[in-house]
Order: structure tokens, then sequence, then C-alpha cells
């Protein structure tokens, strides 16, 4: 079983799997927990080049080849193997992601995108996503405490009004995907309490798991 989690910054993705995959484990279930861009040797190495920004000055389709070189690496070094051996795979971040960030707010070609996906995914399909859907300011506001460490907020400056209305397009882009593919994204609303979310996150996966 292959889930995937979606949706912007702050949204508690993290947090959430690692509450299923615990909650699986005591299921007696086998669970890799693994995210993007990164979760094998080489996609690692991308990694690091994709979030340090040294790919930035190449441009935008420059990363979103780099971003799919890592996700073929993963895919064929950690998830493929896993899936084969009966491990429910728990990813954070997937294709999805790069439709949003490089397709979307990146303003990449539509066909170009899609090739990407289809050469690096090479077939493995997420059997689930959960799309985290929050209002772009609850999100932003999360990601800046968690980084400043501090809880004051102040009124937005333009650079801020213009990052707000970038989160707010992935926002709907994400739901977006939802829409079009129903059979295989759930949403969930991740201005609710963890536990609530939690409870939804596992009856979600519960329903697909074999007996
Ligand atoms: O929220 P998370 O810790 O997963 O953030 C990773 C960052 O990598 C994102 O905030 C986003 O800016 C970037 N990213 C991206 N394109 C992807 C995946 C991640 O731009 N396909």
């Amino acid at each position: 079983l292959f889930v995937t989690f979606e949706g912007g910054e702050g949204a508690g993705k993290s947090t959430q799997i690692r509450l299923l995959a615990a909650a699986l484990r005591e299921r007696g279930l086998t669970v890799l927990m693994t995210r993007e861009p990164g979760g094998s040797k080489g996609a690692e190495a991308v990694r690091h080049v994709l979030l340090s920004g040294a790919a930035e000055p190449y441009g935008i389709r420059m990363e979103a080849v780099l971003f799919a070189a890592a996700r073929s690496d993963h895919v064929e070094q950690v998830i493929r193997p896993a899936l084969a051996a009966g491990t429910v795979v728990l990813c954070d971040r997937f294709m999805d992601s790069s439709r949003v960030y490089q397709g979307i707010t990146g303003n990449l070609e539509q066909p170009f995108i899609e090739a990407l996906e289809r050469v690096a995914i090479n077939g493995v399909v997420p059997d689930c996503t959960i799309i985290f859907d929050l209002p772009a300011a609850i999100g932003l506001e999360r990601a800046r405490k968690r980084s400043s460490g501090s809880g004051e907020s102040a009124e937005p400056d333009r650079f801020e009004k213009e990052e707000l209305e970038t989160h707010e397009k992935r926002r709907e882009a994400f739901l977006d995907i939802a829409e079009r593919e129903p059979l295989r994204c759930r949403v969930v609303d991740a201005t609710e309490t963890q536990e609530v979310i939690a409870a939804q996150v596992l009856s979600l996966v519960e329903t697909l798991l074999p007996i």
C-alpha cells in the first residue's frame, strides 16, 4: 500500500505521518516513512542541491528535472522494492508537489510536467493521496512560528502578500487535483486538531488495508 501526503507548508503532514506509522505498526504492519525530495541515497544528494538553492540560478526547468531525477531514484531504489515486499509506504510529498510547485506556481507547461512525472514514477502511482487543506494565511503563520519561534504577527508587507497569493494558488491547485482524481485523493481539513486529523487519516487508510 502506497500512501502519499500532500499540501502546503505548515499543514502538519510530517506529524500525521508519524502518528499514522505508529498506529499501523501497532497493528503489526511493516511501515516505511519516507519523504521527497530525498528518500534514497541519490535523491538525498539531489535534495541538498535543490533546497540549498544551488540549482536556482539555472531556472525552474532545471529544478523540475532535478526533482524528477530524485523521484526516479527514490522510486526505483526504495519505494518499488518496499511495496514488492509488502511494506506500507508513507511518503511526505510526491508527484502532486511537482505538479503544484513546479507546474502551477513555477509556470512550467503541463506537457513538460506530465512527461517528467511519467518517467519518474514509472508506473508507481499512489493508492491513496491525502491532501492537507489549510488557508494559506494559517499555514504561513504556522511555518513562520516554527522557523522564528515567536508567536507575534505583524501586518503583512508587500512581499508577504505576494507570498500569500502564491500559497493560496497552491492550495487551489491541490484541491483541483483532488477534484479531478477523486478515487486516488482525499482532502482533510488541516485546521482541525491533531487528534481529529489523526483519527480521520487512520480510518481512511484502514479502508484500504487487506482484511
Ligand atoms: O513542507 P516540506 O518540508 O515538505 O517542504 C519542502 C519544500 O520543498 C517545500 O516547501 C517546497 O518549497 C519544496 N518543494 C518543491 N517542489 C516539490 C517538492 C518540494 O518546490 N516537488
